[in-house]
């Protein structure tokens, strides 16, 4: 169990950092030992614990007793630990103790990390934990560090130091049993056929692409010849387009359900056309009020529904305005004929008080916070968070946005380049849990687009590297369930571990999965270190569950 000494106002975001690093833990009573103390104070007693973390940008009564220096204070910068980048938002504190191990190095003469086993076990870290974790899940993450998890960074130090000081513990972990993270598909609708701009600004911005962009991307190398002859030909057929003698090519979202092959993902519709929505200053204004709205497309919708699909609002002002808000959940549904559990804003508006407006016009998750000039981590993480301000509302964060990868204006990338930066993130998946959330828009699969293929590409690679793959709705409320339960006690004794629980019925598929962490002298020679050795139960519903290290002996 790890208890927490921590200051007044830290106290909600250290409750969040719990849900995503899912272990025991409580608010430090006195008179009770913990297996780890974990402190921000800039005074602790003498305390008897297997390890002691203390966070601190500042000098500590502890760093007197322990003969620790502050050499200097430096600002927010990217640093170092054993080979892992990590963004520190906040100020660092550059420490020496000689005889030591430093890790983080800043400098000459510091570094960020200092360990210390004399006999107690102390890492003193010289930046504020839950500072940062409240920056990374309020604000977000410059777009240099973009593909850089910092929070679960952050999560998978604290877990390290604890395996390394030989401290056995459990946690439920961000990762579906017999899975290794998430991978949520959403489609943001924002065009239902060509035939509804007729010489607007979207038709002549397709016929240039079409023409005069394939051409650069093709002499870039970035398209094949095949795809530029595709969209010559697609811009020469659009005059039979608008005279009705072929189909509308931009009509065709329900293809994605062929695509996707029994996997279920979610769409979001624009409840109302022709609304640029308030509260927002840009020339371009005018280019977010959409030509369709859900009312237009309602038979397809309905046969998405029937075929197990999830659809959400793309919202246009349920980010400032709760009444908007509901209004606009109010039309989805009418259509849908299904209640609305989640929203994207259209063009991903967003502000502070967002999560509390969303939550009031009765919206379950959001799905709105990521970048649009690049992929990656906005908020650091790949876990379903509550964000700061919201009691029940739940974010999913949204990683990987075809336009990002594709579109001239924003990475440009060839497809080669696409899937490297992709992968970069399917290995963080890997190591960290979480969820991949993808969003491929409606158009995208089209001239002068035929971004299709990687869309296939990428499912094949999720699959391949272990994702359980569905909607946000599914993936949400497998995040929920999770943060329901609720440790009621771990108790270690002879080599037995013992675990109780409560929390919500859990669900057949997937099921959240309860790995035990039971360090073991390292066999390298000549080291105090533990390694760590896992195992993985799942979680039926069980009151308590309970091993015993035999079974590591035995495996
Ligand atoms: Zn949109």
């Amino acid at each position: 169990m790890i208890g927490i000494l921590c200051n007044e106002d830290e106290k909600e975001i250290v409750q969040e950092f719990f849900e995503l690093f899912k272990t025991p833990w409580e608010f430090s009573a006195p008179d009770v030992k913990y297996d780890v103390v974990v402190s921000t104070l800039p005074e602790i007693d003498e305390i008897d614990a297997g390890l002691i973390v203390l966070y601190s940008s500042q000098p500590t009564e502890f760093d007197k007793r322990m003969g620790i220096e502050l050499h200097q204070t430096l600002p927010s910068h990217l640093v170092d630990l054993n080979g892992t980048s990590l963004p520190i938002y906040g100020k660092i504190a550059v420490l020496h103790r000689a005889g030591s191990n430093h890790q983080g190095t800043d400098s000459g003469t510091g570094a960020t990390v200092v360990e210390i086993h004399d006999p107690l076990k102390v890492i003193r870290v010289g930046y504020d934990l839950f500072r940062e974790v409240d920056f990374l899940l309020s604000e977000s993450q410059p777009v240099e560090n973009a593909q850089i998890p910092a929070l679960d960074i952050h999560i998978s130090l604290l877990r390290n130091w604890i395996v390394k000081a030989g401290i056995s513990f459990v946690e439920i972990p961000p990762v579906p049993f017999e899975y290794k993270f998430f991978a949520c598909l959403t489609h943001d609708i924002d065009f239902v056929g060509i035939r509804r701009h007729k010489f607007d600004h979207t038709m002549w911005g397709f016929i240039y692409r079409g023409l005069f962009g394939s051409l650069i991307a093709f002499l870039g190398g970035k398209i094949s010849l095949a795809k530029l002859v595709t969209n010559w030909m697609t811009v020469l057929k659009l005059p039979l387009v608008f005279t009705g003698v072929v189909g509308d090519f931009w009509a065709n979202f329900d293809r994605y359900a062929a695509i996707e092959d029994g996997l279920s993902s979610t769409f979001f519709l624009i409840p109302f056309k022709n609304r640029t929505g308030e509260k927002i200053s840009n020339k371009y204004l005018y280019k977010r009020a959409a030509h369709y709205d859900i009312g237009d497309v309602e038979d397809q919708v309905r046969q998405l529904v029937n075929l197990g699909f999830e659809i959400g609002s793309h919202g246009i002002d349920a980010w400032h305005s709760a009444e908007k808000g509901s209004e606009e959940m109010k039309r989805i549904h009418e259509v849908s004929d299904r209640r609305v559990a989640g929203i994207r804003m259209h063009w991903l508006c967003y502000d502070r008080q967002s999560p509390s407006v969303l939550e009031l016009a009765g919206f379950e998750y959001d799905a709105t916070l990521g970048y649009n000039e690049t992929i990656g981590f906005r908020n650091g993480t790949l876990q379903v968070f509550k964000p700061v301000g919201a009691c029940r509302l739940l974010e999913i964060p949204l990683n990987i946005q075809d336009t990002a990868l594709f579109s001239p204006h924003r990475l440009n990338l060839s497809d080669m380049d696409a899937s490297q930066l992709c992968n970069k993130l399917i290995e963080s998946a890997c190591q960290h849990g979480g969820v991949l959330t993808l969003l491929w828009h409606c158009r995208s699969l089209e001239a002068e687009r035929l971004w299709g293929d990687f869309y296939q590409w990428l499912l094949g690679e999720l699959r391949n590297r272990g994702a359980w793959i569905g909607n946000a709705h599914q993936i949400v409320e497998w995040f929920r369930r999770r943060r329901s339960i609720a440790f009621t006690e771990f108790i270690s004794a002879d080599n037995n571990f013992e675990v109780g629980l409560i929390g919500d019925e859990p669900v057949s598929d997937p099921r959240v999965l309860l790995r035990f962490h039971l360090p073991s002298r390292s066999t390298k020679s000549s080291t105090t270190e533990y390694d760590d050795y896992i195992i993985d139960l799942p979680w039926n519903g069980e009151a308590s569950l309970e091993i015993s290290t035999h079974e590591r002996e035995s495996a």
